[in-house]
């Protein structure tokens, strides 16, 4: 006879404690099977030695680690697509429901769709909840019921709901007796998978009361390097959302709080418009003649353009797989304005190279600082990026640290010249958009 049990499915949440989905599974009364599936769909668009891989191999590693110490549990872990695995989990296993937490992007959403479809003819619930974000889908809108498109309305009433409803953790971490007895479930090497382990590991996050205190006056400076490193920890959930709030929100300086709060904008802004994960938000901005120079765009990515600050910016990104948001902005601006070349190019570049690349957050910022996006700046403000030296790396520490050669002959001669490039770029947006 078939074992009758629950299955959690690990996604973009790995980890044991306050994870609302696998909390809901374990108090639901009979063994849980946690399972996670590298997906090949997403696998095959990956370099092989991509350290968000080893990032999510070494996360599930030490989840199965305790779980098999202390539990005599753990998790199994799967290689294929999601729907071919169900079958196979469907033969071995009587299930009566799937649980998981929510996924708002596309490719994600339309999986969803088809796993349910697949369980609902096997007669197996699936169960899905809310744990990437404090507030999703339609739960922050205006009045009218239509979606924000401005942060800072939409961060006003974040904050308000927030302030009512206050915080409900998910102790999952409490129930884990309540995992399926069974240390021998599969398990894959990143051999196994194709991939090689990285060279470069994605860092770990800080976050204290004094980062949160001083972040305000001590983000913007790119040399300081003192931001959180939160974001891959977010994307892939090897920490709580619930818990940054609520360090964030006990502070009384709000501002870093207020960045978790951007997340969450540009999150509902994909959820709500999936067209912009291909096209601008501003159906115009289509309109662009971009030069897309294969040259110049080569020049951007290895940090060759002569303007050390969009350099330094670029050669921490291929070096490190993190940027100052900072410089995210100068360069993402640098692309589009100065070189005329697509903000998609920029966009797919980032989403190889990021370690904390996120769909909503990189096509969100990507569209705002080509203009063409949610409450976009307008075009005509072009950062200038000598005189962004000048705001945020005045003692070129953070310049000389990435392009020690910048006073050099040896250094790159600038790809464009400033005052002519930015009087191209508002001749070129102009006509598209006027
Ligand atoms: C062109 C461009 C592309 C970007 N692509 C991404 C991306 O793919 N993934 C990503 O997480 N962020 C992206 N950002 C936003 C921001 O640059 C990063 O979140 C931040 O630099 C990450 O460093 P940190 O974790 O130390 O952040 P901190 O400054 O410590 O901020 C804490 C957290 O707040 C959130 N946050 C902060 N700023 C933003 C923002 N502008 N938009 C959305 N969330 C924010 C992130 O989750 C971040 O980890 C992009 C910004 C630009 C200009």
């Amino acid at each position: 006879m078939k074992q009758p049990i629950n299955i959690f499915w690990f996604r973009r949440d790995l980890r044991l404690e306050d994870n609302h989905g696998f909390y809901e599974a374990l108090k639901a009364g009979k063994p849980v099977l946690p399972i996670f599936i590298f997906d090949e769909t997403i696998l095959s668009k990956l370099p092989k030695n991509d350290a968000r891989l080893t990032f999510i191999h070494e996360s599930l590693q030490a989840m199965q680690d305790t779980l098999k110490k202390e539990y005599n549990s753990s998790i199994a872990i799967y290689y294929g697509t999601p729907e071919i695995i169900f079958k196979q989990l469907i033969e071995i296993y009587s299930i009566e429901s799937i649980y998981t937490n929510r996924d708002y992007e596309p490719y994600a959403l339309s999986r969803d769709k088809q796993i349910e479809t697949l369980l609902t003819t096997n007669k197996i619930d699936f169960k899905t909840f809310k744990d990437q974000v404090i507030f999703e889908r339609n739960e922050i809108v205006k009045k009218d019921g239509t979606p924000y498109r401005v942060y800072t309305p939409f961060s006003r009433v974040w904050i308000d709901e927030f302030r009512r409803n206050g915080l409900l953790f998910f102790p999952s971490e409490e129930l884990l007796n309540n995992t399926l007895q069974n240390s021998e479930l599969p398990n894959l090497s990143l051999k196994d998978i194709g991939f090689q382990e990285a060279k470069v590991k994605v860092e770990h996050y800080t976050v204290t009361p004094t980062l949160i205190a001083d972040y305000e006056t001590t983000r913007n400076f790119p040399a300081q390097d003192n931001t959180s490193k939160l974001g891959p920890h977010l994307r892939f959930g090897t920490v709580s959302i619930r818990k940054m709030v609520d360090e964030a929100s006990k502070q009384q300086n709000i501002t870093f709080l207020k960045e978790l709060i951007w997340r969450e904008f540009f999150m509902q802004i994909l959820w709500h418009f999936p067209h912009t994960a291909k096209d601008s938000f501003k159906p115009k901005y289509e309109r662009i003649e971009w030069r897309n120079n294969e040259t110049e765009f080569k020049a951007w990515c290895e940090g060759k353009t002569g303007y050390p600050l969009v350099d330094a910016g670029m050669r921490q990104l291929n070096a490190t797989g993190f940027m100052h948001n900072r410089v995210r902005m100068l360069v993402g601006s640098f692309l589009c304005k100065h070189l005329l070349i697509d903000w998609r190019f920029g966009e797919a570049y980032f989403a190889l190279k990021l370690h904390d690349y996120d769909m909503s957050s990189n096509i969100g910022n990507w569209q705002w600082v080509a203009g063409c996006g949610v409450d976009a700046a307008p075009y005509f403000r072009i950062f200038n990026p000598t005189t962004q030296i000048e705001k945020f790396d005045k003692q070129h520490d953070y310049i000389k640290k990435w392009v020690p050669e910048y006073q050099e002959l040896t250094y790159a001669t600038q790809i464009v010249d400033h005052k002519e490039a930015r009087e191209r770029c508002l001749r070129v947006y102009k006509e598209a958009v006027s």
